[in-house]
């Protein structure tokens, strides 16, 4: 399996960082994607790209709760610090009406630009969206460009799914813990989902799945959602692993 979606590079892990790489490793999880953030978290990031090369792969952008006066600066360090090559996506980008909408007009901007960029370097993209679906079709139909990427912590409806299909054609959903809690909308219509349009993550350390639900998460968790998703579809757990690491391994190129 690959992790697509891990903040391995959390200070979290501090305490017990080797063990839960080992755990990871244990559990199946041949390789990750680390999300960058911002500036405060790059360093950090790059450390770990260099200590895990060839297991964990890093993303480059500017996250939507990172986004305040400062944008300007803290876009020009994407810029900046973007070398071909080294990260395999733009983000987490894209926009968070939940946390704050204090700088909304600029996280579109910030978004937008994002996207271009993506676009530009044949990078697939991150999406981060809270609160905020339609505003983040309306930046994507703004900018105009055929990109690709997923919808991180995909959490909306069929119909929202359906939309993306339609109109977002080189985009898949990020699924991971919360597929697994009690009453999950999710749940109800993955038997409608093909594999193909389905990418495994955790987001840890947070959307920790059941059973370990409100503790920290961690890679090696992926397994209770790989589980859970072959289940609802009524397929293997080896058919779900092939199917979703071939998806990862075609979007990042890894
Ligand atoms: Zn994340």
């Amino acid at each position: 399996m690959i992790d697509t979606h891990s903040h391995i590079y959390d200070e979290a892990y501090d305490a017990d960082f080797s063990e839960v790489l080992q755990r990871a490793k244990d559990a199946g999880v041949e390789k990750m994607v680390m999300p960058g953030i911002d500036s405060k978290c790059h360093g950090r990031m790059m450390e770990f790209t260099r200590r895990l090369e060839g297991y964990a792969y890093p993303a480059i952008g500017l996250h939507p709760t990172s986004v305040e006066s400062n944008w300007k600066e803290e876009l020009q360090f994407v810029w900046d610090n973007y070398r071909e090559g080294e990260f395999v996506a733009v983000g987490e980008i894209a926009l968070d009406e939940y946390w704050s909408k204090d700088f909304l007009e600029e996280q579109k901007r910030v978004f937008e630009d994002q996207l271009t960029f993506a676009w530009e370097k044949d990078l697939p993209v991150i999406i981060h969206s809270r609160n905020a679906t339609e505003d983040i079709f309306e930046c994507l139909d703004r900018v105009g460009r055929p990109v690709r990427g997923v919808f991180h912590a995909f959490s909306g409806s069929y119909e929202t799914y359906c939309r993306i299909k339609k109109s977002y054609e080189g985009f898949k959903i990020g699924v991971g813990g919360v597929l697994t809690y009690k009453n999950s909308h999710l749940a109800a219509f993955m038997d409608r989902v093909p594999l193909d349009d389905i990418l495994l993550e955790t987001d840890a350390p947070w959307l920790t799945p059941v059973p370990f639900r409100g503790k920290r998460n961690e890679s090696s968790y992926i397994r209770y959602t790989a589980e859970k998703l072959s289940e609802l579809k009524g397929v293997s757990f080896e058919e779900t692993d092939s199917v979703t690491t071939a998806n990862a391994i075609k979007m990042f190129g890894i």
